[in-house]
């Protein structure tokens, strides 16, 4: 094999590595933010026999308006909203790709709040998009006034707000969006990722009269689907017009179309485990402030920690316990989802006696 220095590779590749987390075989796996409690067996049935459904028909292409999968989005987040009001594609990160690919480009300005999602700037690269990242104030937290200034100062034609924040957990209120939307004329694209852990209102309330407004979400996180890669999007009828111009034809599969409507059929069911994953995340900020150690607040899956003098050391020292957390690079933290309550009581076990 030659190496990847021998090809002609497009000169903005070059040097750079592929983006993923470590996939380790670990016990314990608190890294990605993935709901660890898994589908319920009932669920799993019937999303085998939607599958099986299909099975037969493979030879032909899947539906490319996927229209019965998008009127089911509607109808779980309400709002009424309408098969219209929706897009899906292979996870978030492939709707976000797609919206940077629609309204991103050479010539228009992407901005976002850092520390924030770390796929934000690679989308950016992949879709030729220049690509800002201002700082959050303290304790990572956004205000409207310092949101609205800083993109009247930078003139974006893309901004992208995460809420809750991944990698910090922070929230942002409505206030924070509707200040943003007024500051500029460009796409806001609020990426929800980890809304059903959250208490506070989703930005999808903001939808009408803004038809700017983009609304991105996951089966990844609470409806324990990230295997299954289902991303979806929720805005005016304009944008998923302007999102079919780059979709890739039939990009979402028969098979994948049917195991997210069977799952969706049981959003109940599938959801059920998001209370208890809050009580394991709010047991995590108390365990470790009391521990010494700073969480900061978090309104999603998972918990930043601040205050470790060797974040390495005690990754390490985790992971060979059967436990592994993510270190984001930010100086002293490291994050930690929140699994089961057995996941956690492992976790903070052995997390005690690394802090000396
Ligand atoms: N947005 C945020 C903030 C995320 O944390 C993630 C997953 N880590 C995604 C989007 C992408 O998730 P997926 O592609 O699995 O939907």
């Amino acid at each position: 094999m030659s190496s990847l220095e021998d090809l002609p590779l497009r000169p903005d590749l070059v040097g750079q590595k592929p983006y993923g987390a470590p996939q380790l075989a670990v016990p314990v796996q608190l890294n990605v933010n993935e709901n660890t409690f898994g589908i319920p067996e009932s669920v799993a049935l019937d999303i085998v026999k939607e599958l099986a459904a299909e099975v037969m028909s493979l030879n032909r292409y899947p539906d490319r308006e996927f229209v019965e999968l998008r009127s089911l989005f509607a109808k779980y987040l309400g709002f009424n909203l309408s098969s219209e009001n929706l897009w899906a594609a292979n996870g978030s990160n492939e709707v976000l790709t797609q919206v940077f690919q629609a309204f991103g480009g050479p010539q228009t300005l992407a901005l976002s709040f850092g520390p924030t999602y770390s796929m934000y700037p690679n989308i950016a690269r992949l879709t030729l998009t220049p690509y800002r990242e201002l700082p959050r104030e303290a304790e990572f937290e956004l205000s409207p006034g310092y949101v609205a200034n800083a993109i009247s100062e930078a003139k974006p034609g893309l901004v992208i707000l995460c809420n809750p924040n991944n990698p910090t957990g922070t929230p942002i209120s409505l206030e924070v969006i509707r200040a943003a939307y007024d500051s500029f004329e460009g796409i806001l694209v609020v990426d929800e990722a980890y809304a059903e852990f959250n208490d506070g209102e989703s930005a999808i309330s903001l939808l009408p009269g803004r038809p700017r407004l983009l609304v991105s979400r996951t089966m990844s996180k609470a409806f324990a689907f990230a295997g299954a890669r289902v991303g979806y999007l929720a805005a005016d009828g304009a944008v998923v017009d302007a999102l079919r111009l780059v979709r890739l034809p039939y990009h979402l599969s028969a098979l994948t179309q049917a195991a997210a409507r069977a799952a969706l059929g049981h959003a109940d069911r599938m959801l059920e485990n998001v209370e208890r994953i809050k009580v394991q995340r709010d047991r995590i900020i108390e365990r470790t402030r009391d521990l010494g150690l700073q969480p900061y607040r978090s309104s999603a899956n998972f918990v930043l920690v601040a205050g470790f003098n060797d974040p390495e050391a005690v990754f390490d020292g985790l992971l060979s316990a059967g436990v592994i957390v993510r270190n984001v690079g930010i100086p002293g933290t490291l994050r930690i989802t929140a699994g089961t309550e057995a996941e956690t009581t492992k976790l903070l076990r052995e997390l005690e006696p690394l802090l000396g």
